[in-house]
């Protein structure tokens, strides 16, 4: 159905992703990955990047295929369907190569990019620190400047994939009178500069893809190493927060469609109370509601996928698809866990994994409440600043207010009744 959004190549990668997670990825990576033992999933990386399919909306010369981001979300969907860790694996590489591309020199496109996306070299990035991922512009990270080089020193935590990442993206302070969004900058630093790396917890799902800790105590990084401008890496975070929050959104759309594809053959066969299980509306609403959110999350991705390609600003997009997106999927899984009953909690199927996979994808890569902050900004920014430029007042609470807002109507009436 949801073909009417796609083009005759977005439905061609959609075929081609969907072939190689059937046919390439191999089902014991997956639950090896699952288990406690943290290990990058290198070959599955390696196997991806021999197809293709790394970064596909980046230029031909660097590793992409210079497709669109709609193509992106439509690969991270069918990959989606492995879970959240490889999903995490296959995304990385677009969300680091995003601020490389954009804001970094030719050699960091040369020695960093271009081997991240032929799965030679695996990236990290390090935004949260123990202090805290919300409040990301607080941090205390620091680099300072000495001769040809910045010093570096402090934590970052829940780093997925430190276990095997080569190099890190890292914000650091550069800046220490500035306001915060003006006091960062963005650093490429190799893990063989001296970043310690620790692997301190077990996690819930994601697992495999760990979420390590790296250190870095006066670690000496060249000048060369800084991405975009120093002080400026609002713009580079900004531009990387673009694939961050769309590909948590697409994934969990690609668990929550899975885990509903299962519930649906399994209340076709499972039987209660003399018939089958899809006879009781209880059982099919929740087949009926998913699937709706979860069409519906998918059009909210793949406007904000169309509209990242005008290259407009599209910061309101992006966190309404994370929301819904992240909230649709898990509760697909959710539900579809209910439809199976006792053995939808056993390890029968995979969906008590996808379960504990897409719980997560409302936390990170900014929590929802995080992204709820940013779209009610962008919602009364956008409005607010219309009526600024019309010169309109809007009175509220008193008499005649509705005329104020029959005038807005009527001064614009193409806009808001188009014929
Ligand atoms: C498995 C895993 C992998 C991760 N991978 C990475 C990675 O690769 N790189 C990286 O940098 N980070 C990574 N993260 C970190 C993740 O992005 C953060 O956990 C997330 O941004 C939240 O930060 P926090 O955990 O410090 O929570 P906090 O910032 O302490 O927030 C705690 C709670 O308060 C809420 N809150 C905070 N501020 C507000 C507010 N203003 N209004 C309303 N509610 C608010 C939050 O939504 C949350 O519910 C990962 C995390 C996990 C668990």
């Amino acid at each position: 159905m949801f073909d009417v959004l796609l083009s005759e190549d977005e439905k061609g990668i959609r075929n081609e992703v969907r072939e190689f997670v059937r046919d390439k990825v191999d089902r014991d990576l997956i639950l090896a990955m699952d288990g406690k033992t943290k290990e990058y999933p290198y070959e599955f990386i390696k196997a991806a990047a021999k197809e293709n399919l790394l970064g596909l909306r980046f230029p031909t010369e660097y590793g992409g295929r210079n497709l669109g981001w709609v193509s992106e979300m439509v690969a991270i969907e069918e990959i989606g369907v492995l879970g959240i860790a490889l999903g995490c694996a296959y995304s990385l590489p677009s969300i680091i190569g995003e601020g490389i591309e954009k804001f970094g020199t030719p050699a960091q496109k040369k020695e960093y990019l271009l081997p991240t996306l032929q799965g030679k070299k695996i990236g990290g990035e390090g935004l949260t620190e123990p202090r805290g991922g919300s409040d990301f512009f607080g941090t205390n990270t620091t680099a300072v400047k000495q001769g040809d080089s910045f010093i570096i020193n402090g934590e970052k935590r829940f780093v997925a994939g430190g276990i095997g990442a080569d190099y890190f993206l890292v914000y650091a302070k550069t800046d220490f009178k500035a306001k915060p969004h003006e006091s960062l900058s963005a650093f490429l630093v190799d893990r063989d500069m001296g970043v310690k790396v620790e692997e301190e917890y077990d996690l819930m799902g994601c697992r495999g893809m760990g979420a390590a800790r790296i250190v870095m105590k006066n670690v000496e990084i060249p000048e060369s190493n800084l991405v975009g401008d120093l002080n400026d890496g609002n713009a580079v975070f900004n531009a990387m927060m673009v694939p961050e929050r769309l590909t948590s959104a697409a994934g969990p759309i690609g668990m929550g469609r899975a885990s509903m594809e299962i519930a649906v053959r399994y209340a076709d066969k499972r039987e209660a109370f003399g018939r089958a299980i899809k006879r009781f509306e209880g059982i099919s609403f929740k087949v009926a509601d998913c699937t709706t959110q979860l069409d519906a999350a998918r059009g909210l991705v793949y406007r904000a996928a169309k509209k990242a390609d005008t290259g407009e600003w599209v910061r309101k997009e992006v966190s309404q698809a994370k929301v819904f997106g992240t909230e649709a999927g898990f509760q697909a899984v959710h539900e579809a866990m209910q439809i199976l009953g006792g053995i939808g909690y056993t390890d029968v199927y995979p969906i008590e994994r996808l379960y504990r996979d897409a719980r997560l994808a409302t936390i990170w890569t900014g929590s929802n409440e995080v992204q709820r902050l940013i779209i009610q900004n962008e919602v009364f920014r956008e409005i607010l600043s219309e009526d600024k430029s019309a010169k309109r007042d809007v009175e509220l609470d008193t008499p005649g207010a509705h005329k104020t807002v029959e005038k807005v109507y009527s001064e614009e009436p193409d806009k808001y009744y188009p014929k």
